[in-house]
C-alpha cells in the first residue's frame, strides 16, 4: 500500500477531489452517527463537483441512521470496492477498520480526527481537533464554495451532535458550535434531528439497557458495567442496543472511567469513556483504539467477567480503584 503519512492541507484535498470521476465512500465497521454523516456528506458534496459517488459499506447501515442515505439503498451491502471507483474512508482510525476492504492500491483519502490515525491514505486530511469527521467535511464544502443545502446540512449535524455526545463533550469547540449556526441557517431543524436519532429506541433496548445500569459495579472512580448473552435473552435485544446504556453509566458523581464491557459472537466488545485518563491508550493495549476519552476494542473468545478482570489490572496505578477489587 501507497503511504505517505503525510497530512494534507484542506485546500489540497479539495484540489485534489476536484479530479475524481467515480468514488466510492465507505467507513468505519460499526458505525456511528459521524461515520454516517461524514459519508453522506461527501457522497453529496462529491455529486456537486460532478462525480459519480456512491456509498459503499458491507455491513448494514444502523435504522437510525438510514434516513442520511436515502438514494444508497442498492450498494449499501457492497463487500468489496466497485470496479472503476476511487476510495474515499471518512471517520476511521485504521484501514482495517473499513466497511470495504481497502485495494492494494490503497485507500485516495483518509479523513478523519482520531489522534491516532497512522495517515494511511494517498491523502490525508486528518485533524483531531475537530470534533467529528463531519466538521471537516464541511470545512471541504467551504473551501470549495460549495453551498450546503438542508440534506448535507443535516448529515453533517447529525454527525457533530451525535460524536459529542449532544454537545455535551470535551472536544466541542467553539468553532463547532459556529458551524451549528450555519447548518441551523442551511435549514437544519435540531428537533427533526432528535426525533429521527434519539427516539427510535425499542422497548427491548429500554429493558437492555436498564439491565446495563443495574448491572454496574464501581470500582473507586471506575465504573464497570457487564452484559451478556443471556442479558440479551430476557430482554430480547442486541449486543449494540446494550451500548446505549453508555452515557447513563457516566452520570455517577466521582467516576472517571466508564466500561461497558458486552459479550459478543466473537468474545467482548469493550467501550470505554472517561473525563480525564487516556483510554485511547488503554483500548490500544487491547488491539482496538479510539480518541483519548472516547475508545473501543474487541477481546476474542473472552468473556466480559475476564474481561473485566483483565481491564482492572491494566487500571491499576492509573486510576483509583478503591478500597479492594
Ligand atoms: P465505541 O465505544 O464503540 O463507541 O468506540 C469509541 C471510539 O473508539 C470510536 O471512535 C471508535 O472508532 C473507536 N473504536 C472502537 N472499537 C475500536 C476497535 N476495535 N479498534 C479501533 N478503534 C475502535
Ligand atoms: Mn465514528
Ligand atoms: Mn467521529
Amino acid at each position: 500500500m501507497r503511504t505517505r503519512t503525510k497530512n494534507n492541507t484542506t485546500a489540497e484535498v479539495a484540489e485534489f477531489l476536484k479530479t475524481l470521476e467515480r468514488v466510492a465512500i465507505t467507513t468505519h465497521v460499526g458505525a456511528d452517527g459521524d461515520a454516517i454523516g461524514a459519508s453522506a456528506a461527501m457522497v453529496r458534496l462529491l455529486r456537486s463537483l460532478g462525480a459519480a459517488a456512491v456509498f459503499c459499506h458491507a455491513e448494514e447501515v444502523p435504522s437510525y441512521l438510514r434516513w442520511l442515505l436515502p438514494e444508497e439503498v442498492e450498494p449499501l451491502h457492497a463487500t468489496a470496492l466497485p470496479a472503476g471507483h476511487d476510495l474515499l474512508v471518512v471517520d476511521t482510525s485504521r484501514a482495517d477498520r473499513t466497511g470495504v476492504p481497502v485495494p492494494a492500491a490503497g485507500a485516495r483519502l483518509n479523513l478523519d480526527h482520531h489522534e491516532d490515525n497512522p495517515l494511511y491514505g494517498e491523502y490525508n486530511l486528518v485533524d483531531p481537533s475537530a470534533a467529528a469527521s463531519a466538521e471537516i467535511v464541511a470545512g471541504l464544502y467551504a473551501e470549495l464554495g460549495v453551498p450546503l443545502d438542508k440534506e448535507a446540512a443535516e448529515a453533517i449535524y447529525a454527525g457533530v451532535r451525535t460524536d459529542t455526545g449532544d454537545f455535551r463533550f470535551r472536544n466541542i469547540s467553539p468553532r463547532a458550535h459556529e458551524l451549528v449556526a450555519d447548518l441551523l441557517r442551511a435549514g437544519v431543524v435540531p428537533a427533526e434531528v432528535h426525533e429521527r436519532i434519539n427516539r427510535r429506541g425499542s422497548i427491548e433496548q429500554l429493558k437492555i439497557v436498564g439491565v446495563s445500569l443495574a448491572n454496574a459495579q464501581r470500582y473507586g472512580e471506575v465504573l464497570v458495567s457487564t452484559v451478556d448473552n443471556s442479558d440479551y435473552a430476557r430482554t430480547g435485544a442486541t449486543e449494540l442496543d446494550s451500548k446505549e446504556a453508555i452515557d447513563q453509566l457516566r452520570s455517577v458523581e466521582g467516576i472517571d472511567v466508564v466500561a461497558h464491557l458486552r459479550e459478543v459472537p466473537e468474545g467482548t466488545k469493550g467501550s470505554l469513556r472517561s473525563e480525564t485518563v487516556d483510554v485511547g491508550e488503554i483500548a490500544r493495549l487491547f488491539g482496538g483504539g479510539g480518541h483519548r476519552l472516547a475508545a473501543g476494542y474487541t477481546r476474542r473468545s473472552m468473556s466480559p467477567t475476564d474481561a473485566k478482570i483483565e481491564l482492572l489490572e491494566v487500571l491499576e496505578g492509573r486510576v483509583n480503584l478503591g478500597e479492594k477489587i
